[in-house]
């Protein structure tokens, strides 16, 4: 077969040369539209907002405004610009003939507010985690720990609403608004665990939304009395404190923790040597001192090094592995 219109040998009726003299290969805009967010910098195409380089928005608003000749096979694009202006160079076979073209547009960047950030900048939150300590004080360790956790669940979850609205410093705690409730949630979950803290939740109604309610919620984590390494009093049992659970200084077995008071923090803790041992005795020096405490149902050795607490007069040999 011969192309019809320059004559040349072809399969085709109309050769790739002159076909792509007729239609365009490539039709593009003469302005590629690029929608940046000016606040958090992400690019948005096709309907969500992307953590991407220019470079890649770029090619992202090439891919969805540029149409190719749909028998074009594509061997190379090229592209060079200076972030206004740019130039092509597509390369590629046309019913089996080498076809380029060359073609220039330039590139507008539109800035608008994505709605994540619409929502941050306005103050929405949909949940307060109120961090709160039982009988003390939440220390400034705790509270670092707990502004590290709600970092890194916010840079871990893709929701649109998952930011830190602001921090409140009150006199009974720390409040963290946050825009998403369920990842509040999440957050004072994993608080809750990290802690062995109590957790409580409650929700208010805001307001109305679209006809339909809008509550805001709040989850309170209450962080325990003691810290891991406290002696407490636990269900009735004097025990060292972990974390969601405590050891029962007498059996060695574990009491659950609710309810638990602190009797003598760990600092407080005096260190000694068991120096003798009998069937129901302890013989404990510490502090130039011979103390008498009543012999565990576990074992301690005679030379073992052990933690010292006196309780109402009465000493306890705390083994070190209960403690540390
Ligand atoms: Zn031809
Ligand atoms: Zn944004």
């Amino acid at each position: 077969m011969k192309c019809a219109v320059c004559g040349r040998d072809s399969k085709y009726s109309i050769c790739g040369r002159c076909l792509a003299r007729r239609e365009k290969i490539i039709s593009y805009p003469e302005v590629v539209e690029i929608i940046l967010c000016p606040r958090c910098g992400r690019y948005k195409f096709s309907g969500s907002w992307n953590e991407i380089s220019f470079e890649e928005a770029l090619d992202k608003a090439i891919e969805s405004s540029f149409f190719v000749h749909p028998e074009l096979n594509v061997k190379d694009f090229e592209l060079s610009g200076d972030g206004h202006f740019y130039r092509f160079k597509i390369k590629g076979v046309l019913r089996e003939d080498y076809v380029e073209e060359e073609g220039f547009f330039k590139v507008r960047v539109k800035r608008e507010g994505c709605q994540k950030c619409s929502r941050e900048a306005g103050g929405y939150y949909e949940a307060i985690i109120q961090l709160r300590a039982k009988n003390r004080k939440i220390l400034d360790e705790e509270v670092d720990r707990v502004v590290k956790i709600v970092e890194e669940e916010i840079n871990a979850s893709g929701s649109e609403k998952s930011f830190l609205t602001k921090i409140v410093e009150r006199r009974e705690g720390v409040d963290f608004y946050i825009g998403d409730s369920k990842l509040a949630k999440k957050i004072a979950k994993r608080v809750v665990r990290e802690f062995g803290a109590e957790f409580k939740e409650s929700a208010k109604i805001a307001g109305r939304k679209d006809g339909v309610d809008f509550y805001r919620m709040t989850y309170l984590v209450r962080l325990p009395e003691h810290f891991p390494g406290d002696v407490v009093i636990a269900k009735g049992r004097i025990a060292v404190a972990k974390i969601n659970k405590a050891y029962d200084l007498m059996t060695g077995n574990t009491v659950p923790l609710e309810g638990a008071k602190v009797v003598v923090r760990k600092e407080d803790l005096k260190s000694g040597y068991v120096i003798n041992k009998d069937d129901s005795a302890l013989e404990i020096f510490s502090e130039d001192r011979v103390y008498v405490a009543e012999k565990p149902e576990y074992e301690v050795n005679v030379g073992e090094e052990v933690f010292l607490a006196v309780i109402d007069e009465k000493a306890y040999a705390i083994p070190k592995w209960m403690v540390e």
